[in-house]
């Protein structure tokens, strides 16, 4: 069996983070793991406290996973601070995993702070130039490129820069926009729209969790990377539009319905 690695923080909701993440990987067949970075205390609703893992045990996770399991491919979600950064990249140095699939989490959909803001300079350096493919969505990028985006061309714009910053390939988002959500793929030397159409739900938690982790585990499966993305596209749409209305907030996407 292949096997998937989430480097994320936890949501004691279900929905987002490493609970999303697992979920993902289980629903399409590949063996899911965890190295946690942070604990939130969160539901639909909102997140109310957040608590960084010491450095030393974050370190520890990954390297007890390393030193015995063979790693397919590695996600990772939100790193919280500039030194859970820097512990991350160091570790990922040392064992090269072949695939790593960037989630730029910054900021929850209530607002609160997932990434320091005195840690996007450490995201730029040490962990894009990581990236097998990174997965911004628009507010993400325009934080990463110091500019707004409202059009395709702009998207267009945002992907040659962030692939600038050294990311092997670049999956832009365009749900923030108005209109359908088409994202942008940049593979380095080529452009693909991924069109979609637009569910209307409020039940959109976790959705970008789930598909950074769909595209991970394609490509431990031997997915290409454009049919990676495609098929992780499909897969976020149908865990949508089967989302789930639990709490009283924004409910999460379903895996398995
Ligand atoms: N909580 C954790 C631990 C996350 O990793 C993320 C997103 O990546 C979120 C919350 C935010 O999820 P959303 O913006 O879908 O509410």
């Amino acid at each position: 069996m292949k096997t998937a690695l989430t480097i994320a923080g936890s949501d004691s909701g279900g929905g987002a983070g490493i609970q999303a993440d697992l979920k993902t990987f289980s629903a399409l067949g590949v063996y899911g793991m965890s190295v946690i970075t942070a604990v939130t205390a969160q539901n639909t609703q909102e997140v109310r406290s957040v608590q960084d893992i010491e450095i030393s045990i974050i370190k520890d996770q990954i390297e007890a996973i390393f030193d015995d399991i063979h790693v397919d491919t590695v996600k990772i979600g939100m790193l919280s601070s500039a030194e859970t950064i820097e512990a991350v990249a160091q570790s990922l140095q040392k064992y090269q995993p072949k695939f790593i699939v960037v989630d730029p989490v910054m900021v929850s959909k209530g607002g609160h702070h997932l990434l320091q803001l005195d840690a996007v300079s450490a995201l730029k350096e040490k962990i894009i130039p990581l990236a097998t493919l990174i997965t911004p969505n628009i507010p993400e990028a325009e934080v990463l490129v110091k500019d707004t985006i409202h059009s395709a061309e702009e998207m267009m714009e945002a992907c040659l820069a962030i692939h600038a910053l050294g990311a092997n390939a670049v999956l832009l988002k365009g749900g923030h926009l108005n209109g359908d959500p088409n994202d942008l793929l940049f593979d380095g030397e080529n452009f693909t729209w991924l069109k979609g159409t637009r569910i209307q739900t409020k039940n959109t938690h976790g959705t970008g969790c789930t598909l950074s982790s769909a595209i991970a585990a394609n490509l431990a499966k031997g997915a290409s990377l454009i049919e990676a993305v495609h098929e992780a596209k499909r897969y976020i749409t149908l865990a949508i539009t089967h989302s789930l209305n639990l709490g009283k907030g924004h409910g999460p996407t379903n895996h398995f319905y």
